[in-house]
């Protein structure tokens, strides 16, 4: 994964003096531990969460026992493997909270640029080619061009976009228009988007709302006024892995704003340090559901800890 390709050469580097050991001193492990230690920081991990994972890193270490099946070092690599699934799950790996009774309702929020466009075209793919029907409502209308863009995405993935203008395009044919006139009011679209969901027997509404370039109440206020009207199973935050320590504010901000229930990663292909996302389930307590990989449809995954921490420690 190239986000945290640094971090994995690092890590590595730090597992590499264990190696040759029959047996670990104190000093082997203080050693190793500075080395994991500044390679978190150095990828932009939290400190608080770089603090406490080291530590019971260090103490589980110390307790290291001889082993027939384990050297000591993969013994270590195996703490740090199921330290760092904690870091990234909190001990959750759940998938997409479906309603009993359809339409699921999955709000995305995030700053402009989080990738919530391009999530909403992958989520609604995916779910398309597992059978649900999925619709994508505009409300974010904020951006001149982002109800444009979601149209775009929609199409391109095969998906029915309800939006507040008319002549809006859907699934091949049927015209999903909005019933009413033309509306600026991003409440109401998500809501007349949900009716329109129960109407017409789509079970998954997805709706994008609309991000500002840093967090600001007006947007978390709009942000809580739609959560509040249309009562979502899922609020996911998408947070951009590339934006570095600013990732645990942002989340936070977000956390507090909307409350959300899981978090998705995103631009996990782009090469700068990804760690700070490494924080932001940690920070929040929240899981992270999905992470998402390119610009294209398909460049998207259920995101799962133990098999991140296995792709981080590879
Ligand atoms: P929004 O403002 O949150 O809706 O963000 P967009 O969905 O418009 O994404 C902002 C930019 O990031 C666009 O140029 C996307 O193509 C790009 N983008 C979104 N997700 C990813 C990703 O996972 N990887 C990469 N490399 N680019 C992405």
């Amino acid at each position: 994964m190239a986000a945290f390709s640094s971090l994995t050469d690092r890590l590595s580097n730090a597992f590499k003096n264990l190696r040759s050991k029959g047996k670990l001193s104190e000093a082997d492990i203080d050693g190793t531990i500075r080395e994991i230690r500044r390679a978190l920081l150095d990828a932009d991990v939290a400190l608080d969460v770089v603090r406490s994972f080291t530590a019971r890193i260090r103490e589980r270490a110390l307790g290291i026992e001889v082993s027939e099946a384990l050297n000591p070092a993969q013994q270590v690599v195996k703490i740090v493997n199921e330290e760092l699934t904690d870091v990234l799950g909190r001990g959750v790996d759940r998938p997409l909270n479906f309603a009993k009774n359809p339409p699921t309702i999955i709000m995305l929020a995030g700053l402009q640029g989080a990738g919530k466009t391009t999530l909403a075209g992958k989520l609604g793919y995916w779910l398309k080619e597992s059978g649900h029907t999925p619709i994508l409502v505009a409300a974010d209308l904020q951006r001149p061009n982002a109800v444009t863009q979601l149209q775009v995405v929609g199409e391109r993935a095969g998906v029915p976009v309800y939006a507040p203008e008319k002549g809006v395009q859907s699934d091949g044919g049927e015209a999903v228009a909005a019933p009413g006139e033309t509306t600026g009011d991003p409440v109401k679209v998500a809501r007349d988007g949900v009716a329109l969901a129960k109407q017409k027997l789509y079970d998954v509404v997805i709706i994008d709302t609309a991000g500002r370039l840093g967090v600001d109440e007006v947007l978390m206020k709009q942000a809580r006024d739609i959560r509040d009207a249309v009562q979502p199973n899922e609020i996911l935050f998408v947070i951009d892995a590339m934006i570095g320590q600013d990732a645990v504010k942002t989340a936070k901000a977000f956390d507090e704003g909307v409350d959300f229930t899981g978090v998705v990663l995103s631009k996990l292909d782009g090469d700068a340090r990804g760690g700070a996302a490494l924080s932001v389930a940690s920070v929040t307590g929240k899981p992270i559901l999905f992470a998402s990989t390119g610009e294209g449809l398909k460049d998207f995954e259920v995101f799962h800890p133990d098999r991140m921490a296995s792709r981080i420690l590879d």
